[in-house]
């Protein structure tokens, strides 16, 4: 189990630090861990974020854990050093296509979400959002108007195989979860979501055990809101899933402890490559001072094992522990506790 292990900028060495000791303390076969810079550190010690001896560790590995990236002092640079490239570089050398993240309500901790705490409490999905294609990365540019104003224009563009790729991911962590799986466009206005949503029913030929539904994106967002347990996995572009994946985490409120995934094409010899990191940034603010939770990292480290090692037992295990250090009253400072860094993840241990 090869995992290339790179910590970068902020709190993003002490959080994965805490990760890297769960793991170590799972007793897993032929554990391999290595470490890469990335990042703000990565630009001091080679002159740019991503070195190409990070990236040749992270196509060697079978699976990356990654901290956080970002760096104040960096600022100034010109794009293509700063650190936040680091991460855009990864994704688009190693073809990560489906960002997989869960949005749950911890028990005990409704009172940090916005919703009220019986609406809150049954918030438990899972967003998995289509990465490289969409508007994003359609044609674009800026255009006269015959009135000789500006117009701007993005081209949104979806192909079935583009879709095919990212609605089997979706539909093997609903078969996995024995869940239903909500898939969400505007097919009532756009192309693309017409044949999404085609594409989509398609496949879930292959899948008769997972119940599929649609739904438009306007009503995505506030049925998320409003009426979240009817959501256990939700398939959506790129687009809508950026903004659909930022709602529910905000609907959880608690950005310590929120995990993702991005998964790429490639299978090893343990299953399909990935890499997991928390939704949280590098917090410059508190970094080094031994504050940060690093749960949403060590809740990171359990989605590796499941979906890129096939571990769904230790997976489990530690999201059970990071369950009951949080019933147990183990909150760190994001949360209203005084735990530091290392006690969070002495005791999400202990409760292994
Ligand atoms: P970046 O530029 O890398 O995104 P940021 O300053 O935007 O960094 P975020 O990590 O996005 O910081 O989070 C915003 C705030 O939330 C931080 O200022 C920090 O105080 C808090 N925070 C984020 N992650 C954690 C964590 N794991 N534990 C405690 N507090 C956190
Ligand atoms: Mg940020």
């Amino acid at each position: 189990m090869k995992i290339a292990v790179l910590p970068g900028d902020g709190i993003g060495p002490e959080v994965t630090r805490e990760a890297v000791k769960v793991l170590e303390s799972l007793d897993l076969p032929h554990l391999a861990l290595s470490e890469g810079d990335v990042g703000g550190a990565a630009y001091r010690r080679h002159g740019v974020p991503l070195p190409p001896e990070t990236l040749e560790m992270a196509h060697h590995a079978d699976a990356v854990l990654f901290g956080a990236v970002g760096d104040p002092a960096c600022d100034d640079l010109e794009r293509h050093l700063r650190p936040e490239q680091a991460i855009l570089g990864l994704r688009k050398e190693l073809g990560l296509f489906a960002n997989l993240r869960p949005a749950r309500v911890f028990e005990g901790l409704e009172h940090l979400s916005p919703l009220r705490p019986e609406i809150a409490r049954t918030l438990d999905m899972l967003i998995v959002r289509e990465l490289t294609g969409d508007v994003y990365f359609g044609k674009k540019g800026e255009r006269t108007t015959e009135d000789g104003e500006r117009e701007g224009w993005d081209e949104m563009a979806y192909s079935a195989p583009e879709i095919r790729r990212i609605a089997h991911v979706a539909f093997r962590a609903a078969k996995a979860m024995g869940a239903g799986l909500t898939s969400v466009d505007k097919a009532n206005v756009l192309e693309t979501s017409q044949v999404w949503r085609d594409t989509v029913t398609e496949v879930a030929q292959g899948y008769r055990e997972v119940a599929l539904s649609h739904m438009y994106v306007d009503n995505a967002a506030m049925q998320v809101i409003a009426n979240p347990a009817q959501f256990r996995v939700m398939l959506t572009g790129n687009l809508f899933g950026d903004i659909l994946s930022d709602l529910a985490s905000a609907a959880v409120g608690s950005i310590g402890l929120l995990p993702s995934a991005s998964l790429g094409e490639r299978q090893t010899g343990y299953g399909t490559f990935g890499l997991y990191e928390p939704i949280h940034g590098s917090a410059p603010d508190i970094a080094g001072e031994g504050k940060a939770n690093p749960m949403a990292t060590i809740l990171s480290a359990a989605m590796m094992l499941r979906h890129s090692f096939g571990r769904e037992d230790e997976a489990a295990r530690i999201e059970r522990a990071v369950a009951k250090a949080l019933t147990d009253g183990i909150r760190g400072g994001d949360l209203g506790g005084d735990h530091g860094t290392e006690a969070i993840g002495a005791a999400v241990r202990e409760r292994l």
